[in-house]
């Protein structure tokens, strides 16, 4: 095998596994669900080892064997990736937390996590042929969108709500992308970019809806096992909306396992929504497979803001399988955990990242965590993109 390959086989459904050909843009599968990139492993197996890896780059084209884009040429990037764990001590400590950290994803090109999974699916689209793109956003994912838009000399074409932060509509802007904005929520974006999509021929790159955002995504799993040297944490606390992060970490995982660098050991996998918008805390206490439509959705928490997600099953499987758990916490508990990372910890992040924060002492009263556990909070945004969070203590 070529030092630079791809193992990338083909793509499949991760609810009737159903196979599809990855030489051709799909979307979901005919049965309505969310298909996952598949890759040679045993073929992968032959380049990536702990030892292989130190030369590389850092950023998420780092485990390229088992990214999708073949073509080294289209492995764009921006600096994603490779973000910092930082031990939180001074409120491990307050909390009787001794091993507590944040994965600080708010240190991404465009603030936010959205860029890897973004980075990762306009570069495999650029590489199947699409230079035109339309996305549905709370925000932070049409930032990325638009970033790697430019850098690829693509078109992209945002769908957000009126009442989107306003500084990431600003930054929208100065990215250059074409800003369409929308009466309602991110499902009524979604709605109407869906009909913009087929009426002009934009490839859609909604949450899940095509198999590579998630595929960017996943490599915060790459990255924490490397970070924590192979062995994964005992907790990893992630904020929830359309559940990308925790989908891709999850598959992520079983590559590693399957490629020898980490053993079976999982993490429990915790979900956190805000109580305005908590579809997938219900369902889970609920024990249902699937989640409901959650009505009058509102929160200062916008990435959280998503009140049906298209692949709520797979959420709902690893949350059970990692017997994790879902909380919700309330708007004002958040914001408090906002000024409290950044005053006593020095770390400035968005309200979704800070909401992880505030789940804590609930998780602890639960006894869904242990002082001695190594638990990781996923700070997927940065504090910079909300100032108007900030302005209003
Ligand atoms: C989109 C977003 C989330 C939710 O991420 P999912 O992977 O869709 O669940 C959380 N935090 C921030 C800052 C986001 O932009």
């Amino acid at each position: 095998m070529n030092k630079e390959d791809s193992t990338l086989t083909h793509l499949e459904c991760t609810k009737c596994g159903k196979e599809y050909s990855s030489a051709e843009v799909h979307k979901l599968c005919s049965c309505g669900k969310v298909l996952f990139a598949a890759y040679d492993l045993e073929k992968a197996k032959e380049t990536i080892d702990s030892e292989s890896l130190k030369n590389r780059r850092y950023d998420i084209w780092r485990f390229h064997e088992i990214m999708p884009v073949l073509e080294p040429d289209y492995r764009f990037t921006l600096g994603e990736g490779w973000t910092p764990l930082i031990r939180i001590d001074n409120l491990g400590e307050k909390l009787e937390l001794n091993n507590l950290y944040v994965k600080d994803e708010g240190l991404n090109p465009t603030g936010s996590f959205k860029s890897r999974g973004l980075c990762a699916a306009v570069s495999k689209a650029y590489e199947l042929g699409v230079r035109e793109f339309v996305i549905p956003t709370a925000g932070n994912a049409g930032a990325a969108l638009s970033a790697y838009a430019a850098k690829t000399k693509t078109k992209a074409h945002v769908f957000m709500p009126q009442d989107t932060p306003e500084f990431i509509v600003t930054e929208i802007k100065a990215l250059g992308a074409n800003m369409h904005m929308v009466e309602g929520l991110i499902t009524d974006a979604g709605r109407i970019a869906k009909e913009a999509a087929a009426k002009y021929d934009w490839f859609d790159v909604s949450t899940l809806k095509e198999p590579y955002r998630a595929e960017g995504k996943k490599t915060m799993g790459f990255e924490l096992a490397e970070q924590f040297n192979w062995e994964l944490p005992d907790v990893i606390i992630y904020p929830t909306g359309g559940g990308t992060g925790i989908i891709g970490m999850w598959k992520a995982f079983a590559e590693l396992e399957t490629l020898g660098l980490i053993s079976s050991k999982r993490p429990k996998m915790i979900t956190v929504q805000s109580s305005g918008c908590a579809p997938i805390v219900k369902a889970f206490n609920e024990g249902k497979d699937y989640a409901e439509f959650w009505e009058n959705a509102e929160t200062i928490a916008a990435g959280l803001r998503v009140p049906a997600a298209v692949a709520d099953y797979l959420i709902l499987q690893i949350l059970r399988e990692s017997k994790g758990t879902a909380v919700s916490v309330d708007d004002l508990t958040i914001k408090i955990s906002m000024f409290q990372l950044a005053r006593e910890e020095g770390i400035m992040l968005s309200p979704e990242a800070a909401a992880t924060i505030a789940a804590l002492d609930l998780l602890i009263e639960k006894g869904k965590i242990q002082s001695d556990e190594k638990i990781v909070t996923f700070g997927t945004g940065s504090g910079f993109t909300t100032p108007e969070v900030w302005e209003r203590e």
